[in-house]
């Protein structure tokens, strides 16, 4: 079993875990079966209680473990599956331990953070050690080295390094090579730093993944070199990708880096079969027509909040050869009306989301794509938030809410699950994970899916109460998928619509280059074809105005 440590230093931010992703990538392409896992050293137990604002967003796996959205790159970029063994953090950590103290299992030793702590960390690497299954583990440290709470993890890789022996182990340090405009210079002092915190450890890195803005020049390679201890062909350039993350295997790739770590790790193997994924990556970066849809929720300006449905949007359209242009739109500013900020899209997306702060601006959008027959795709809170505005504006229920957004509303077409009644407590407390859904034969989710049963990852709390079915159904309002013993909503759409679909679940954490997921291939195709039919109607499609992240076009 080989192993692979990822560390990170002189500022956050680096995209540690895309490169981390990446090199799994390449390792596949090479044959090997890969397995990453992501350490978090901060002391919640899970991201799942943080806010999007402070964490981007939080990824779920299967078991309906609440994960880093860095997990999120892990899956899109390898074929691995994970589980809650693929994520731990100083919270779950420290939990384990003082658990094992209060039962006493440490026999009235002192606990400390030597060995007690750092064994925990060690378990958690060896769990993954199959050797039946996986050829490499990947290990990514969270932070930055010198942050006070990594320290335990990084001790804990330098005494497993000692006991699996050194040529087992490849260290890859990540790393910031700014360029000083003022100087024309990129500087490699802040890496030298960074490094020797590491060497005080006891940790020496055997790469060095720079990101820079510029291309590291031999002198530049030379000196990282000899100060950092590293072999100069493993100086590797990371240069900030120019128009999409998938990218990022390619350019490791063509500076050696699967080649050396395979050579470090005395791992024979075939040159990597990158040809689907540079195929993907051309269509990325050069489809043949362009298609805007907008996104209607909450954390417009964190460009991780809403991280994989971003990526499910451009696996999609590179599967139609089509680029996107998102539009991104704060659903409050459309609390009092959508004016004709929908005018210009041929889709329309609603997230999922908390709480009731910019519902009403989602029913609106909601409203407006349903009447315009602008194709729909709503994401659990999503598809809650078009149950209330079919309940309101086509049943007639005017009163109809979900009891998150008003607990007293006379008519609660999404309420709580009855066993959700009584809980509390907030972390890992919903409807969490993989759920089988049986899909409604000869409904537009049939089509779109292909068959009718499929399983699903859920994060949510409220569900649409079946005591409105027939009343909305008898207005055009099906609902498509259900749990199999028929009790739950998983899927809704309308009929007399050309693409309104809602799904109580989170396709987004399915989607993958060159496997998009089929409710977002279906949705981007039917909004190609409004798009279309719109430009027969004269409405205008320009490039795009109102994105506020330029990065999220360019990404396409
Ligand atoms: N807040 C809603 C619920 O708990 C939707 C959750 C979500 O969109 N993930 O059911």
């Amino acid at each position: 079993m080989k192993y692979i440590f990822v560390t990170g230093g002189v500022v956050s931010s680096l995209g540690k875990g895309l490169t981390a992703a990446s090199l799994g990538t390449l390792l596949e392409a090479r044959s090997l079966r890969v397995v990453l896992q992501k350490f978090d050293p901060y002391l919640n137990v899970d991201p799942g209680t943080m806010n999007p604002f402070q964490h981007g967003e939080v990824y779920v796996l299967n078991d309906g473990a609440e994960t880093d959205l860095d997990l999120g790159h892990y899956e899109r970029f390898t074929n691995c599956v994970l589980t809650r063994h693929n994520n731990l953090t100083s919270g779950q950590v420290y939990e384990t331990v003082i658990l094992k103290e209060r039962r006493g299992d440490y026999l009235g030793k002192t606990v400390q953070v030597i060995p007690h702590v750092t064994d925990v960390i060690k378990d958690r690497i060896r769990e993954l050690s199959d050797a039946n299954k996986y050829d490499v583990v990947i290990t990514e440290i969270g932070g930055t080295t010198g942050d006070i709470e990594g320290l335990p993890f990084i001790e804990a890789i330098r005494q497993f390094i000692l006991e699996v022996g050194p040529e087992n182990v490849v260290n890859m340090h990540v790393t910031l090579v700014p360029y000083i405009k003022a100087a024309h210079e990129l500087k490699t002092k802040p890496t030298q730093q960074s490094v020797a915190k590491l060497r005080e450890i006891g940790l020496q890195p055997q790469v060095l993944i720079c990101r820079s803005e510029k291309p590291l020049d031999r002198d530049v390679r030379r000196k990282l070199s000899m100060f950092c201890n590293v072999a100069e062909k493993a100086v590797i350039e990371e240069r900030d990708v120019e128009h999409t993350i998938y990218e990022v295997p390619l350019t490791l790739h063509s500076e050696g880096l699967d080649q050396l770590v395979c050579d470090l790790l005395q791992l024979k193997t075939p040159a990597p079969d990158l040809r689907d994924w540079q195929k993907f990556v051309d269509c990325v970066i050069s489809p043949s027509k362009r298609v805007k849809i907008a996104v209607v929720g909450k954390y417009m300006d964190v460009r991780d909040a809403y991280k994989s449905i971003y990526e499910s949007l451009t696996h999609a359209a590179a599967s139609e050869d089509c680029g996107i242009d998102l539009k991104l739109i704060d659903a409050e500013s459309l609390a009092d009306g959508v004016d004709n900020q929908l005018e210009d899209v041929a889709g329309v997306l609603i997230p999922g989301g908390f709480g009731v702060r910019g519902a009403e601006g989602k029913i609106n959008a909601t409203r407006y794509a349903r009447e315009h027959g602008i194709p729909f795709l709503g994401l659990c809170l999503g598809m809650q938030v078009a149950t209330i505005e079919f309940a309101r504006n086509v049943c007639g229920i005017r009163e109809a809410n979900s009891t998150e957004f008003d607990k007293d509303t006379p008519d609660p077409v999404i309420s709580l699950l009855e066993e959700q009644r009584g809980v509390r407590k907030k972390g890992a407390s919903m409807r969490l994970g993989t759920w089988p859904t049986k899909i409604v034969p000869d409904t537009l989710a049939e089509k779109i899916y292909g068959g009718t049963e499929v399983t699903e990852r859920h994060r949510h709390r409220y569900e649409f109460n079946m005591k409105y079915r027939d009343r909305m159904n008898a207005k055009g309002f099906v609902i498509s998928g259900t749990s199999p013993d028929g009790t739950l909503a998983e899927l809704i759409e309308l009929r007399d619509h050309p693409y309104f679909v809602g799904c109580q679940y989170h396709p987004e954490f399915q989607s993958k280059p060159n496997k998009p997921h089929p409710l977002f291939k279906g949705f981007i195709a039917a909004a190609l074809a409004n798009q279309a039919g719109g430009k027969k109607r004269n409405v205008a499609v320009e490039a795009p105005t109102s994105v506020s992240d330029p990065e999220l076009v360019l990404q396409r």
